[in-house]
């Protein structure tokens, strides 16, 4: 039997860490639906091709191939058979993918990629629409959040700590520009599930999350 773990919640929440993390602990899959629009976005920017105008994005969503990949146990992303994992986690490719995701045609490539994958595995999976349009019927849902303060303090030493220059404002107004478009778009605004278990990580450690996370697993029966 495969069973699903549902992840949403804003940007910067802690998402992708904690699944990751729950994932390896179940040895369940983890499937990180952001890197899918990310990777779909940048096709568009790195061909020069406007995300504003969704005739045109419509017109070569057939051209998008996305790919995710396990190699030595580390997730891999590849647009057209090239490993775009380390190009999708630019602010650019961000804010691409918050652009192309409003579109109707795009999320429903990108939903039926991920269903498949959940058909066949265990897995974890996490984004914005997994518990209300993706994985309506998972064994856990989970809708994690902090405040914007904490999530953008969270961005941002992470990637001073990668040797990135960036600034806490900056940050600060990406997110909360970001969450504004992921939460008001007309196709699968992010919202928390009415069967979700809603987290407050702003003050939490990561540990305590993953910890409270399997004890509800472990109610349910989640295991391998
Ligand atoms: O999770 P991450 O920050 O990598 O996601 C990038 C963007 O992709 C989000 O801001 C959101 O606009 C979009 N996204 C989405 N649905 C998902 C996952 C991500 O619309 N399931």
């Amino acid at each position: 039997m495969n069973y699903s773990i549902a992840i949403d919640g804003p940007a910067g929440a802690g998402k992708s860490t904690v699944a990751k993390e729950i994932a390896k602990r179940l040895g369940f899959i983890y499937i990180d639906t952001g890197a899918m629009y990310r990777a779909f976005g940048l096709y568009y920017l790195n061909n020069g091709l406007s995300l504003d105008d969704e005739e045109l994005v419509n017109s070569k969503v057939s051209l998008v191939k996305i790919e995710m990949k396990n190699i030595d146990g580390e997730n891999k992303i590849y647009l057209n058979n090239e490993d775009i994992s380390l190009d999708i986690r630019t602010e650019e490719a961000s804010r691409g993918a918050s652009k192309v995701s409003v579109y109707t045609h795009v999320r429903e490539k990108m939903v039926e990629l991920q269903q498949e994958m959940a058909l066949k595995n265990s897995v974890v999976m996490d984004g914005r629409d997994i518990g209300t349009v993706v994985l309506p019927n998972a064994n856990l849902k989970v809708y994690l959040t902090a405040s914007v303060e904490e999530r953008a303090k969270r961005r941002y030493l992470e990637q001073t700590k990668k040797g990135m220059k960036v600034n806490l404002e900056d940050i600060k107004k990406d997110i909360e520009e970001r969450d504004y478009r992921d939460m008001n778009r007309s196709v699968s605004p992010l919202k928390q599930a009415s069967d979700a278990i809603l987290i407050d990580t702003t003050n939490m450690e990561i540990e305590e999350v993953i910890n409270k996370i399997l004890n509800l697993c472990k109610d349910r029966g989640i295991e391998l």
